[in-house]
């Protein structure tokens, strides 16, 4: 029995969540998550080894019988050797993850980027299935992505490719804002809903965002791109002018990535992008508009479709070696 179950860990500044999940199919058959109590290596390590116990008890099987784990982390990893560059969501500079969790579980681990493994995920059971060339962004508090490239999964030289809330961006007129990881001018610095609430804040500050604020009660802690999804669709003009800008910003990456890259799908998801209707037209719009006419012969955009499941779905099956087939 236990052959057939991978185990998978998504590991985010919030929870971790662990899920023993059919290798040959990708189906959750049991899941636990475990909010971090403090966010130092050691206690997210201990969290991990108990929510994988409790996961594996539902499931019937011993942790130590499955061989391999895959665990996605919210945050740069560098290449198999299981270290975290940096995870800011939990502080982490140069965390030796996959040794410390080898060391607790007592099997071998792979630690991959969140978004490799939620790629993974949606190339096995979701919107990337039956293609060798898919592109997955996510727009939710950060920006990021996965890409599956001739049916493997693409980590670069050096395990950190797929940033793409990290490239540069630089918006007529804007002013120069800094981002969570340091630099200057990345597009998630503009577009990120992290950094979006806090320009938010400022133009409410400044007067601004007046039905941004009002759709909030008028409490400032409260912006959020939803807020500013519900002025736009009662037409505030500050709120269209905001979701064109940032509309532009994510849908010109996304199709100069699809021009260079050559996927046949581009799958959306995150819940700032899938809880805004009209922030994700605008976005399609761009894309539409900009991927080179001879890229988009049989390309099609999708919305991701496992949800909170990819990511554990795809680092237990990047963490057993599991390969799917084109169809
Ligand atoms: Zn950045």
């Amino acid at each position: 029995m236990t052959v057939s179950l991978a185990l998978g860990v998504d590991l985010g500044g919030t929870n971790a969540r662990a899920a023993l999940v059919d290798r040959f199919t990708g189906t959750v058959v049991a899941t636990h998550k475990l909010p971090h109590q403090e966010r130092t290596p050691e206690a997210v390590v201990a969290t991990i080894a108990t929510a994988v116990r409790a996961a594996a008890r539902t499931a019937g099987v011993e942790p130590g019988a499955l061989g391999t784990a895959g665990v996605g982390v919210a945050g740069q990893c560098l290449g198999s050797s299981g270290t975290v560059l940096n995870a800011p969501n939990l502080g982490w500079r140069d965390v030796p993850l996959g040794g410390l969790l080898q060391a607790a579980l007592g099997i071998d681990v792979r630690v991959v980027n969140d978004l490799s493994a939620a790629a993974w995920g949606e190339r096995w059971q979701g919107a990337a299935r039956g293609v060798d060339d898919a592109v997955l962004v996510f727009v939710g508090s950060g920006i990021g992505a996965g890409l599956i490239l001739g049916g493997r999964l693409h980590e670069g030289g050096r395990g950190v490719a797929g940033e793409i809330g990290h490239i540069k961006v630089a918006p007529r007129g804007a002013t120069p804002r800094r981002c969570g990881c340091g630099e200057w001018g990345c597009l998630e610095a503009y577009a990120g809903g992290m950094n979006l609430a806090a320009r938010l804040r400022e133009d409410a500050a400044d007067g601004k965002a007046g039905a941004v604020l009002a759709a909030v009660g008028g409490d400032p802690a409260r912006l959020s791109a939803s807020a500013v999804e519900a002025a736009h669709a009662a037409g505030d003009p500050y709120a269209r002018e905001l979701w064109a800008e940032v509309g532009e910003l994510i849908g010109t990456a996304c199709a100069n990535v699809v021009t260079l890259l050559n996927p046949l799908r581009l799958v959306l998801g995150g819940g700032m992008l899938l809880g805004c209707a009209n922030l994700e037209r605008i976005v399609r719009a761009n894309v539409a508009n900009g991927v080179l006419r001879a890229a988009r012969r049989d390309f099609e955009v999708r919305r991701a479709e496992l949800g909170d499941d990819a990511g554990v779905v795809g680092a237990a099956l990047l963490g057993a070696g599991r390969h799917p087939h084109a169809r």
